[in-house]
């Protein structure tokens, strides 16, 4: 008899037991959707297109002691890009490896403004290495589209992380006319991540660690101009 009523109470919490479940479990389905609604209003995804500047005959410029400016600026994108997704972002490269993506540079220009374009993504970064007369000239240096101020502060959050990680550069980012970030329709920039035609920093970015820190600072400058884009 004890045994009966032992197992009628315990039945009955049981049957409690898989209705609390259940209604938690309902209350929890549709409060999921609505929380990762209010996080998109909160924190939106930006749709990145990552450029990796010149490739295949193009190699760009080239340092004093031969390093090509397409090998770094396709590493850099790479690590740019995989940084980015890691942190919730679409991030694309409009090229994968070690090629031009048309028969002449001005082509090949548009070819990768025509990508972007095409995905419709919200800012463009095109990554290049500087190269001057001057074998002193170094540090990074970005660059935006006269005139637009969605670039500006984009390649100012980009220039402040870049400038923090290596320790000196220039403070303010330059406006300056070029194909690709006029004929782009999204916020665009071109990053130079270091002069490629100083032998000191020709040397760094021969090295991964440096890449890395670079690729990280122009990460966090795309972040930085993320959060600063007002919710409406
Ligand atoms: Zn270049």
């Amino acid at each position: 008899m004890r045994v009966v009523l032992w197992w009628a109470g315990s039945a009955k919490a049981a049957a409690r037991a898989v209705l609390f479940l259940s209604l938690s479990l309902a209350i929890a389905a549709a409060a999921i959707p609505l929380a990762s609604q209010l996080w998109s209003v909160a924190w939106p995804v930006l749709s990145i297109a990552i450029d990796a500047g010149h490739g295949g005959i193009d190699p760009g410029a080239i340092g004093p002691q031969g390093l090509k400016e397409k090998m770094v600026t396709l590493d850099v994108a790479r690590r740019v890009q995989s940084l980015l997704r890691a942190a919730g972002e679409q991030a694309f490269l409009t090229r994968t490896d070690d090629a031009r993506l048309d028969t002449s540079q001005a082509r090949d220009l548009r070819a990768r403004v025509r990508l972007a374009n095409d995905r419709q993504v919200d800012i463009l970064v095109s990554i290049h290495c500087n190269s001057f007369r001057s074998p002193a000239a170094k540090g990074p240096r970005t660059y935006y589209q006269p005139g637009s101020q969605d670039g500006q502060r984009l390649a100012k959050c980009i220039q402040d992380h870049l400038r923090a990680a290596v320790g000196y550069g220039a403070k303010e980012p330059t406006p300056e006319n070029h194909l690709i970030t006029r004929e782009s329709k999204m916020t665009a920039v071109i990053v130079e991540l270091a002069y490629i035609s100083n032998h000191d920093e020709e040397k760094l970015l021969r090295t991964p660690a440096f890449r890395k820190k670079l690729a990280e600072a122009v990460v966090q400058g795309i972040l930085e101009y993320r959060d600063s884009i007002p919710l409406n």
